[in-house]
Formats: structure tokens, C-alpha cells, sequence
């Protein structure tokens, strides 16, 4: 999956800038931005991820994208590699603070590689216009690697290397490649901003900040799925009721989608409805999910598939009064695959 995700990444860049204006028009808040890469993770530090930080230019796509690649577990955008300390946004746009636009990224090591968010990195934005992407200009916006071990910046120099040798670009790759320094934490108007304005743009593929869809034949969903998940998940069966695993189970974490680890349902939302499958009242977020009218049987049902590979996985019901949103997801188990909250 992770090498279906990268494929993903090649194609040729849109040049469109990241407007100015607009990123500055929302207020600064100084002191909540003065915080230090420790102390600024909007949750608890997982000791099970690894960390990395790059600049690319605007940091809004480059959190998008790199946001999509499987085994990225959280995403800051901030600004490091300068001198101010607490700087702002308005601050670094005078490109006097030293400081780069950077994102903070922490991934599990189990899943991806560095090499492979490296691959990510050279290809969402060009490497080499020095202290330029698109139409930003300015050091704030220059192409870095900050590496937070030794291991990491040998990576990253044979990385570069490998890639100035490909032949792909032309012009020499002008990348830094230094030692992570003290992260500040970007104003909060610019974490995840393409999720809160779709209709923005930047010097990325346009296409990878796009919900990326899984597509694979039968065959390969036959391979990779045991006989009742392939039946529920492509072939729209319904497991048999209280015969699923996540029937009559409590544990708090993610559900995830059997056939692409799609996030679907917190836990939090999973409520006993003594129906004899899974039921939700809630998905993680409405873009996770597909609704569609469904009239088999002679019964009019909503059915919901995943959203990123297509998997059918259950029915939604209005019929959950004693539950925040009146509603039932519900899911059959063997659509989904649980991951305990450590
Ligand atoms: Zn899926």
C-alpha cells in the first residue's frame, strides 16, 4: 500500500502560489505560537514514532500531502531553522527571522521509512530554486531536510546524491541539509489548512491533495482478504448477526477498514445496540465514508462504503434515539480491523 501511495506522488507539478494575503489576513497569536517542538504536539508524544522535518515551501500542501502518505502518524506546520525565538507568521514573511516554513512530521517506522518520506519530499516540490517555490519567494520558503539523527542525515545526503545523479532534474538540487533545531509551532489558523479550505491551492500536485481512491482487481482482493471479509467488503453479504469479533466489544481505540486501513469509527462512537453488529454514531469524519441509497431485499437502506477503496461495510439506520446524533452505522465486523489506543 505504501508503494501504491508514492506512485501516487509522480506527475508534473502545478505551479500556483500560496496567496499571501489570505495567509495573513487571519490574526496572530504570538503567544500561543511560542512553543517549542516538546511542548507543541497537539497530543501526548507517542515514543513509538520516529521524527522528521522538512521545508519545501509553503508548508500548507506540504502538511496535505504529506498527511496521505500510510504510516505518517501526525503532522505539525511551524517554523525552524532561524534565529527569532517565538517568531510569527507576519514575522517570517519579512524573511528576516532566518526561520524556514516547515513541517514536523512523526511517523511509525514499522510502516514507512525515512528513505521513503524522503522520496515523498523531492517529489512535491522542485529542489532546485534556491530559496524559491512557485511564485513564494524568500528563504522562509528554501528546500531543507532538518535531520534529527546521524542515521537520518546520511539518508538524506545519499538521497540527494542519488537524486542529482538520476537525471531528473537538470539544474543542480540546492537542498540544505542540517541538524533539527527548536520548531515553533505555527498559528493554529495554519495547521491542516487545506482540510479547512478545500478551494485553496499551492505549488503541489493539485492531484495529491485529492482523496486518493484504491482500486485493485478481485483477484488481489481475494489475496489479501480471508473468504467472509472478501464476501462482506466486495460482495455486499452481511456477516451472521453476534457472529463478528467487534460484536459485544468495548475496547477504546480506531476502527479501521479491513481493506486499506481507511480510519473510520472512534471507539467513541461505538455504542451497544444490542443488534448483534458493530454499531456506530458517528464516523471519524463524513469524508471517510460514502452513502448510498440501497434498495435490495425490497427494504429502501443507506449503505456505507469506505471512501478510499470502496468497501461496502454496513447499513445507516435512524433509529438510535438514545444516542448524540440519533443514528446507527451499522458495520459488520469483518469490514473492519481494530487498533487498540495504546
Ligand atoms: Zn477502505
Amino acid at each position: 500500500m505504501v508503494k501504491l501511495s508514492l506512485a501516487l506522488f509522480l506527475a508534473a507539478f502545478f505551479i500556483v502560489g500560496c496567496p499571501d494575503e489570505e495567509k495573513a489576513n487571519s490574526m496572530d497569536n504570538p503567544q500561543e505560537s511560542a512553543i517549542e517542538t516538546k511542548k507543541s504536539q497537539d497530543r501526548p508524544e507517542n515514543q513509538d514514532y520516529e521524527k522528521a522535518t522538512f521545508a519545501a515551501g509553503c508548508f500548507w500542501g506540504i502538511q496535505a500531502a504529506f498527511d496521505k502518505v500510510p504510516g505518517v502518524k501526525s503532522t505539525l506546520v511551524g517554523y525552524t531553522g532561524g534565529k527569532t525565538e517565538n517568531p510569527t507568521y507576519r514575522q517570517v514573511c519579512t524573511d528576516k527571522t532566518g526561520h524556514a516554513e516547515a513541517v514536523l512530521i512523526e511517523y511509525d517506522a514499522n510502516q514507512i521509512t525515512y528513505e521513503q518520506l524522503l522520496d515523498v519530499f523531492w517529489q512535491i516540490h522542485d529542489p532546485t530554486t534556491l530559496n524559491r517555490q512557485g511564485p513564494d519567494v524568500g528563504t522562509q520558503y528554501r528546500s531543507a531536510i532538518l535531520y534529527h539523527n546521524e542515521e537520518q542525515k546520511k539518508a538524506a545526503e545519499l538521497s540527494k546524491q542519488n537524486l542529482q545523479k538520476s537525471g531528473k532534474f537538470k539544474k543542480p538540487v540546492v537542498t540544505e541539509i542540517v541538524p533539527a533545531s527548536t520548531f515553533y509551532k505555527a498559528e493554529d489558523y495554519h495547521q491542516q489548512y487545506f482540510q479547512k479550505n478545500p478551494n485553496a491551492s499551492c505549488h503541489i500536485p493539485e492531484f495529491i491533495l485529492k482523496p486518493e481512491r484504491i482500486v485493485k482487481t478481485e483477484e488481489e482482493w481475494k489475496k489479501q482478504l480471508t473468504k467472509v471479509q472478501f464476501e462482506v467488503t466486495r460482495k455486499k453479504a452481511t456477516e451472521l448477526p453476534f457472529s463478528g469479533k467487534y460484536d459485544n466489544f468495548f475496547k477504546k481505540g480506531t476502527y479501521r477498514c479491513i481493506g486499506c486501513g481507511n480510519e473510520l469509527f472512534p471507539s467513541e462512537t461505538k455504542f451497544d445496540s444490542s443488534c448483534g453488529w458493530p454499531s456506530f454514531y458517528e464516523a471519524t469524519s463524513d469524508e471517510k465514508i460514502e452513502k448510498k441509497p440501497d434498495r435490495s431485499y425490497g427494504m429502501v437502506r443507506t449503505e456505507v462504503l469506505c471512501s478510499r477503496c470502496g468497501a461496502h461495510l454496513g447499513h445507516l439506520f435512524n433509529d438510535a434515539p438514545q444516542t448524540p446524533t440519533g443514528l446507527r452505522y451499522c458495520i459488520n465486523s469483518a469490514a473492519l480491523d481494530f487498533e487498540e489506543k495504546k
